[in-house]
């Protein structure tokens, strides 16, 4: 098995963190690995009813979820001893904004959960699916329970 030296987890701040989180650590130990943690705040364009003008979402807004984002990963990484520089909280499209994140920090593993708060039905289109057919390096989806 390969021998990782960056792991990335990809949080969504759902209930099953804590089970991917526990998984990253054990997998960090045995490699001796470096861990980041990351959490991409989507940046959904709001569209009026004719689908014109595209708006994205105002500063107040983007402010409030990334000051609750940040607090809400430091929390978490917290509890693996993740240090700032290797928390990131980035606004964007989170499926491909973690492999961006993986490629330019040069990620070897990136972990995921099998599904996230938007449930296991929509596991086709999901961030879990994105991340593991874009990335360049190794992806582990932690299989969650089913709710
Ligand atoms: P989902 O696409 O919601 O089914 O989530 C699948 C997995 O992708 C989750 O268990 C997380 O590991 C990761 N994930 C989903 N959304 C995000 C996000 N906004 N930021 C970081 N990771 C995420």
């Amino acid at each position: 098995m390969a021998n990782y030296q960056h792991i990335l987890i990809a949080a969504d701040f759902s209930e099953y963190n804590d089970v991917v989180m526990l998984r990253a650590k054990e997998l960090a130990e045995r490699n001796q690995a470096k861990l980041s943690i990351c959490h991409i705040i989507e940046d959904f364009p709001i569209a009026d009813f004719a689908y014109e003008p595209m708006i994205s979402i105002d500063m107040d807004m983007r402010e409030a979820l990334q000051k609750s984002g940040k607090q809400q990963l430091s929390a978490l990484a917290k509890t693996q001893d993740i240090p700032d520089d290797n928390q990131w909280l980035e606004l964007g499209s989170p499926g491909y904004d973690i492999v961006r994140l993986a490629n330019e920090n040069n990620i070897d593993l990136i972990i995921v959960g099998s599904h996230g708060r938007h449930g296991i039905k929509l596991l086709l289109g999901s961030t879990a699916n994105t991340v593991l057919h874009h990335a360049k390096c190794d992806v582990l989806a932690v299989r969650l329970p089913e709710k």
